[in-house]
């Protein structure tokens, strides 16, 4: 779709959000504005001396809840538009979350593959020097997003505390543990795709083991998230990443899978297993499987595709795999998808122990870390499902309905309305 704008998507389902909830505009309007926006000029020098400007972005949404929070991304589609978008959906997320944050993000335009890790370390601390009058500990908080991982974060936490010339633990999560990290903050939003995806069952009736899924991204949430579900019972049938598809109907071993995806960089290119065929990466989003679990980017089911999908169940582990217009087309046909601001937000949940754990100076064990997340996302997920069964509307306009409703009242008392 040539046209599609993820920011707008985000305005449409707010705007039907707060008319359900009966809204004036000026109770929210506040909301359809990202508050502060940063671009960005990053100056590297590569390997062989020539020197490339990279375009860089930091959009702090709100900051009604708190500091802005999410994460960074490196990709070539990168954007301040996608970054807009993807800030308000973090806004949406941590308040679903009941986390004391607001919602940011921030990307670099870039293919880190294409670069090496001298290069790729200089380009990190470049932009943290860049950014670093508007993050902090108190203000805006990064982390990990679409490849970026725990050794990036750990550049941002040395460059911000050099800079500042005082250790800033808090300033990034989804650190490596060894510099502030948290236990269990690497798997953390599989595992939460894991979680609310068996709330989800449990409510239809059903269990891990009754049903089988197709999962596209394979990168640390999608990997994760499979595996996880594998070894709830699930029948794991496909697996893509951008190299490619496989699809097994006796059901992928996932343990093998990922053993394989993490010692060939994440890829599972040459992968074998008994059983498999390799199919084209636009047929595993149409398989007939219960569960579509969807980990890869933006704008994957739109118009041009929906209604060829046979799942019976959508699960966004990615922001913004589904669009607006599939939304409504699948709330039409009794298809459920479990939006990305409810289904993903274990990472950043984990994110928030982990900053909590920056500031007290006293860290937890796994056990605790897990057992904080199973629980907050049983409740946000019962939060959501009474929303939409009060309201009779699809689960993502819920999700939005139980955020905006707080934002609101939160937006109200502060008198951030004007
Ligand atoms: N990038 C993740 C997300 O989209 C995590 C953000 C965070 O931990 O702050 O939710």
């Amino acid at each position: 779709m040539a046209n599609y704008n993820p920011y707008e998507n985000m305005l449409n389902t707010l705007d039907e959000a707060a008319q359900k909830l009966g809204l004036e505009r000026n109770d929210y309007e506040v909301i359809r504005h990202p508050e502060r926006e940063l671009q960005v000029a990053i100056p590297v020098q590569m390997d062989d001396g020539h020197v490339e400007v990279f375009s860089g972005y930091r959009t702090q949404h709100s900051t009604i809840m708190g500091a802005a929070k999410g994460g960074i991304r490196f990709h070539p589609d990168s954007d301040e538009n996608e970054v807009r978008a993807l800030a308000a959906w973090m806004t949406i997320k941590n308040s679903i979350a009941h986390l004391p944050y607001g919602g940011g993000k921030g990307g670099i335009k870039v293919d880190p593959k294409k670069l090496s890790q001298r290069e790729l370390e200089r380009l990190t601390r470049g932009f943290v020097r860049k950014i670093a009058p508007i993050i902090g500990v108190d203000t805006d908080v990064p982390a990990p997003d679409v490849n970026t991982n725990p050794q990036i974060m750990a550049w941002i936490v040395d460059e911000f505390s050099t800079l500042k010339g005082v250790w800033s633990p808090g300033v990034v999560t989804g650190k490596p543990l060894a510099v502030g990290g948290s236990l269990g903050r690497n798997e953390a939003t599989g595992r939460g795709c894991m979680f609310t995806l068996k709330s989800y069952l449990e409510k239809n009736g059903k269990k891990m083991s009754d049903v089988t899924i197709a999962v596209q991204g394979f990168g640390n949430v999608g990997s994760v998230g499979a595996l996880l579900m594998h070894r709830e019972g699930a029948k794991i049938v496909a697996i893509g990443d951008v190299h490619g598809s496989i699809y097994n109907e006796n059901g992928i071993d996932v343990e093998k899978a990922y053993e394989y995806a993490n010692s060939h960089g994440r890829s599972l290119e040459g992968y074998e297993e008994a059983g498999m065929k390799r199919i084209p990466n636009p047929e595993l989003l149409l398989l007939d499987v219960d569960v579509l679990y969807l980990a890869a980017l933006e704008n994957q089911i739109n118009g041009s595709n929906m209604k060829e999908v046979k799942a019976k169940a959508i699960l966004e582990g990615a922001n913004g795999p589904t669009t607006n217009e599939a939304d409504l087309y699948f709330f039409d046909k009794g298809i459920d998808i479990i939006p990305d601001v409810l289904a993903n937000g274990g990472g950043v949940v984990t994110s928030y122990y982990e900053w909590v754990q920056n500031k007290a100076g006293f860290y937890w064990d796994e056990e605790e870390v897990n057992t904080r997340l199973e629980k907050n996302m049983k409740m946000s997920f019962e939060e959501v499902w009474a929303m939409q069964q009060e309201y009779k509307v699809y689960p993502r306009l819920a999700a939005y309905m139980v955020a905006l409703k707080r934002l609101v009242d939160a937006s109200k008392l502060r008198g951030f309305n004007g």
